[in-house]
């Protein structure tokens, strides 16, 4: 007889609670296919509970990993979705996007025979208990009549409203782009991240009563000044921007693109938004060479995969050992038809009018350095063009700090992230005592995951200032 995906829901005695539950399981089966829906709940019953829970300590939030899987093994669907939400403001987007393989999922007890598929678990909880109805609760939130201004709806942002609103701080949240999300919507490419996932996190938030302000962007549509005189304080969570350069020749050349550009015109164009300022970048038929081996040069790859690119080309200065990206991301881009190569540095990007190729010179792995990371040593005599007709520059993101900081106090460290105050009264205050930071333009460009624990404790950060 075949065995049943869900026999470990049988239960031996009738209980009609518990019977409602297990039926919201079964739909999710049907919802998600067969596949995700019996994996969501047989991978709950492989957690051993195991009294060391080293997964919720290498989980950048502390999510209550073995207890919201201990209820969706009891079936217990919308008490999950509560205790998820409890430790994460996003769980059904780091479910998809964290790099489960060096967080959670890398220490799982049980991770020699494949550790439990926590992000597919967590993503699942909201997922279907939104789809049933569940609700954020906030029967027991009394406002406490204060107002937060928070710049930027990128994670930082988002996880700061969402704590707020549930201390009954009601928040206003300004972005520059027609929909929330920051990099979640306008960077990570559709097939990580679906941007209805996105719309639908929206929505709940506006359930909790906070308020969007989109297309707007402070300093030039409306001034840094009137959220200082409108609101009790200014939480900025602002992200990092600025693509990082190589600093080498023909990097101005013609068909050489900076990864996040070329993304959001991508994102742009499957979205079905028009702006002339953001032209599409279309790599169908070309021979790319992408540059860097992190989570965006990734992204790259695998969206000029999407477009139909004739060849693509992965360059990275070090070995796949010490590759930044998630193992995942980089096992997909393989999959997919990525030429990987490594210890290949960058020198010049070659061409006329158009770029021809890509310079690369062979490296070995030297001393480690301040970061504890080995350093790439070129090996001379080992130089050659990699053929290329366009480049893709993913070396990564700096802040790129607005001009209005100076002006309201608002100090920033050479290296252009935000002065917060980590130890002190109030977590994550800056300079000026009534605005608070979090993020990558504080800590660098990071994972979504952590922007998402910055923006939850400046947000505790800006109710023990206000207090509340
Ligand atoms: Fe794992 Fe990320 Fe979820 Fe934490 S937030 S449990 S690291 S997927």
């Amino acid at each position: 007889m075949a065995e049943h995906p869900l026999q470990f829901l049988e239960i031996p005695r009738r209980d009609p609670e518990k019977e409602a539950a297990e039926t919201r399981i079964r739909h999710f089966g049907e919802i998600y296919g067969s596949y995700d829906g019996a994996d969501a709940a047989s991978q709950a019953g492989r957690c051993l509970s195991c009294g060391n829970p080293y997964c919720e300590w290498k989980c950048p939030v502390h999510n209550y990993i073995p207890n919201w899987l201990a209820l969706i093994e009891e079936g217990k669907l919308f008490e999950a979705a509560d205790l998820s939400h409890q430790t994460n403001s996003l769980p059904e987007i780091c479910g998809r996007v964290c790099p489960q393989d060096r967080l959670c999922e890398g220490d799982c007890t049980i991770n020699e025979m494949g550790a439990v598929s926590i992000g597919n678990v967590e993503r699942y909880i909201t997922d279907e208990a939104v789809a049933q109805g569940w609700r954020p609760d906030m029967s027991g939130v009394v406002d406490t009549g204060k107002r937060v201004a928070i710049v930027g709806a990128g994670p930082a942002g988002l996880a700061a409203a969402d704590v707020l609103a549930r201390n009954g701080v009601r928040s206003v949240v300004y972005d520059a782009y027609p929909e929330i999300g920051g990099l979640l919507t306008f960077g990570i490419p559709p097939f990580k991240l679906e941007k209805r996932v996105v719309r639908q996190r929206r929505a709940l938030l506006e359930g909790m009563g906070i308020e969007f302000v989109l297309n707007t962007r402070i300093g030039e549509d409306k001034p840094f000044d009137e959220l200082l005189d409108e609101f009790d304080a200014v939480f900025l969570g602002m992200g990092t921007y600025s693509c990082v350069h190589g600093g080498f020749q023909g990097e101005e050349l013609d068909g050489v693109y900076d990864a996040l550009p070329y993304l959001i015109s991508n994102i742009y164009r499957e979205e079905g938004i028009e702006d002339p300022a953001v032209p599409h970048i279309d790599l169908a038929g070309r021979n790319v060479v992408v540059l860097g081996g992190g989570d965006t040069g990734m992204d790259c790859n695998r969206t000029a995969i999407r477009q139909g690119a004739q060849s693509v080309s992965c360059a990275y200065r070090r070995d796949e050992e010490n590759m930044p990206g998630s193992r995942r991301e980089v096992a997909n881009s393989k999959e997919e038809g990525v030429k990987f190569l490594f210890n290949r540095q960058p020198l010049e990007i070659v061409g006329g009018d158009r770029v021809t190729g890509v310079k690369v010179i062979e490296t070995r792995l030297g001393e480690a350095g301040s970061d504890g990371r080995r350093r790439p040593e070129t090996v001379p005599g080992t130089e050659e063009i990699l053929p290329a007709d366009a480049v893709l520059i993913a070396f990564g993101f700096r802040p790129s700090p607005a001009p209005w900081f100076e002006d309201h106090g608002i100090d920033i460290l050479p290296s252009g992230r935000v002065r917060v105050s980590s130890l002190g009264e109030h977590p994550f205050q800056t300079t000026n005592p009534k605005v608070f930071a979090g993020g990558d333009m504080v800590r660098g460009s990071d994972l979504v995951v952590t922007a998402v624990f910055e923006g939850r404790e400046a947000a505790m950060g800006i109710a023990s200032y206000l207090g509340v």
